[in-house]
């Protein structure tokens, strides 16, 4: 059994600028937080840092050893970057403004509460595992509509909310 280490202290802030810069410039690449700080409301940052690190990697081995064109490579690191991640990021950085939920945060949010369905393409957005093209098709919109207005008026079933939760 190892030794319990003490609690740190708790650090607050106000302020966690969510900086999206381009992960490439000619001869420089970022990875993680360098080329994209997300909100860690979300707790995706490392998986984010390795995986960007590991499409880096895939992108310029052949070039970085002597095999192919660096710039040309790390063009295409940027736009697998930028295709993977920057719908996740613009949704992040508009959700982190401490505004009211728009209608279609209301849809989905209610209808996972209600819906094992909907919950899990809930999950697999909010884990990053599908898009938000994804998350939003309008098949899982329409079965959202389906459920709240099912339950219109009626309270979120608490025992759906902890077998989601599960
Ligand atoms: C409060 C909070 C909670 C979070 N919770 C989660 C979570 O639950 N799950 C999750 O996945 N992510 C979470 N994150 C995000 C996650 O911590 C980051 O996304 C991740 O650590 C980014 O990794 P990185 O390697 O890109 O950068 P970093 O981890 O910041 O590493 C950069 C390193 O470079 C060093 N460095 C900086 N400048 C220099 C220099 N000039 N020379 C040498 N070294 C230098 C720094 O000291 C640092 O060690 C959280 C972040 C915060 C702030």
């Amino acid at each position: 059994m190892g030794t319990r280490s003490a609690p740190s202290k708790i650090i607050g802030t106000v302020n966690y600028p969510l900086h999206s810069r381009k992960p490439t410039a000619p001869g420089v690449a970022f990875v993680g937080d360098a080329a994209l700080t997300g909100d860690p409301l979300w707790g995706v940052g490392c998986g984010w840092a390795l995986q960007s690190a590991q499409w880096l990697a895939e992108a310029i081995a052949s070039a970085a050893t002597g095999r192919g064109d660096l710039d040309r490579s790390l063009g295409v690191y940027a736009r697998r970057h930028r295709r993977r991640l920057r719908g996740h990021q613009y949704l992040a950085a508009d959700f982190a403004k401490a505004r009211p939920f728009n209608p279609l945060e209301r849809l989905m949010y209610s209808a996972a509460a209600r819906d094992e369905s909907v919950a899990r393409h809930m999950y697999l957005f909010a884990s990053r595992l599908i898009g938000p093209l994804r998350f939003l098709n309008p098949v899982v919109l329409a079965r959202a509509t389906a459920v709240n207005i099912k339950h219109r008026g009626a309270a979120v079933p608490l025992a759906h909310l902890s077998r989601t939760g599960s």
